[in-house]
């Protein structure tokens, strides 16, 4: 093909023959010297073999790759790509009569690095987190429109909030292809959750955790179940509708408090009190009062710098929900920073058990659900990772 090249040093082509998606700068022998952010290139060994093609980035992750077959990125490539995530998603039977919400594409792990695409009832929304894949939005969308046909309403861009801040400052947010009347609600599993994806936080609502609540159900009836960092309110919507006696969700952020308050009523639920307070401080001065505690905090750490903290931080907080749990309570707790492997949070869990002194059983190892694919090539797809404690 007539794109640019970079040509890897002696042995650096085993990552990618591993089908690992990224290649770092210190792999690179030779490149143009004129190679723009975001650019088309190839990459061959340093015998001249091709290797992949994928787009530039002048950072550590020099180039990110989008294939390992040597064809044009053009409109069919595009169509290709999106044609075979939502096949995927499609005999997976991930959109049925009680799901109209999924993530269309996931980045790695559908192919595409940088690339997410989540639906909700007929709206997609496109995030691209890097410029390679915005400067391809056109044809991507293209693809969308083409592969799902009637089963799409609009194409709403919302990358300015996920790009770099040098290139969001080009780009602004909107729709791409249609548009979106009235207030919209999805449904998940048989519960509805109200979206706003055009004012809402830039993770608009966490869909990763579907499989994960669906499980919390069955252990919540008749329980007092606590839910912190509740966000939308996803895990109290599944405990208050599986009979739980009260649920408490705790969020630092007000705005978060009234969507979760909003969607229990959407779903006619009561027996629910949303609180406004920052977790470390609400879970300080609880004693024995509930059976059911759910961990879902953001991200502790965002880069392997802040690892140590991190860690220290689900320590602390799981120190806290532990030593509150009642007797025989059941502890949710999860972690989604992507540089805390699950083993070290097991250990990290570990270490908070024995810390108070409480013994613990695992009764599931939790993870992402499949429209968030995982491919053994790219383990760092991997970021959510859950256990379910029988804390005695
Ligand atoms: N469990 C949620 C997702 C959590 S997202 C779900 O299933 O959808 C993280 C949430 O934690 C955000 O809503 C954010 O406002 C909140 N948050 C961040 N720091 C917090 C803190 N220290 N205490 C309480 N909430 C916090």
């Amino acid at each position: 093909m007539n794109y640019p090249q970079i040509i890897l040093g002696k042995g650096k082509e085993f990552s990618l023959q591993r089908r690992h998606p990224w290649v770092f700068s210190g792999a690179i022998a030779k490149k143009d010297a004129n190679l723009q952010d975001g650019e088309t290139v190839e990459v061959f060994s340093n015998k001249n073999e091709y290797l992949a093609t994928g787009y530039y980035a002048g950072g550590s992750i020099a180039v990110r790759i989008i294939s390992f077959e040597q064809r044009p990125i053009d409109a069919g490539f595009w169509l290709d790509k999106i044609k075979k995530a939502w096949d995927y998603r499609s005999h997976l039977n991930l959109l049925n009569e009680t799901t109209n919400v999924c993530r269309l594409f996931f980045g790695e792990g559908d192919g595409v690095p940088g690339l997410i695409i989540d639906y909700y009832n007929g709206h997609a929304v496109l995030q691209a987190h890097s410029w390679g894949v915005y400067l391809q939005k056109d044809n991507i969308c293209e693809a969308i429109k083409s592969v799902l046909g009637n089963n799409l309403i609009s194409i709403y861009d919302k990358s300015a909030e996920t790009l770099s801040k040098h290139h969001s400052e080009k780009t602004t947010n909107g729709f791409l292809f249609g548009n979106l009347e009235g207030d919209l609600v999805v449904k998940e599993n048989g519960h509805l959750f109200k979206i706003d994806f055009i004012n809402g936080q830039k993770t608009v609502f966490f869909i990763d955790q579907r499989n994960n609540r669906q499980l919390l159900g069955q252990y919540c009836k008749g329980k007092q179940v606590l839910n912190t960092f509740s966000y939308t309110g996803g895990f109290s919507v599944y405990a208050a509708a599986a009979g739980a006696s009260h649920v408490d969700s705790v969020d630092v952020s007000q705005s978060a408090i009234d969507l979760c308050n909003h969607n229990m009523t959407l779903n006619n639920l009561g027996n629910h009190t949303g609180i406004a307070l920052d977790t470390f401080d609400f879970l300080k001065d609880k004693k024995d009062q509930y059976d059911v505690i759910v961990l879902d905090p953001p991200a502790f750490a965002k880069s392997r710098d802040s690892k140590h903290n991190a860690v220290q931080a689900y320590k602390r907080l799981n120190v806290l929900a532990m030593k509150l749990i009642k007797k025989n309570g059941i502890l949710f707790t999860f972690s989604c920073s992507g540089v805390v492997d699950k083993f070290l949070f097991y250990n990290t869990i570990t270490s908070a058990a024995l810390e108070c002194g409480r013994n613990i059983k695992v009764l599931h190892y939790l993870n992402q659900p499949p429209d968030h694919p995982v491919t053994p090539y790219f383990s760092e797809g991997e970021y959510l990772k859950g256990m379910v404690l029988w804390v005695e």
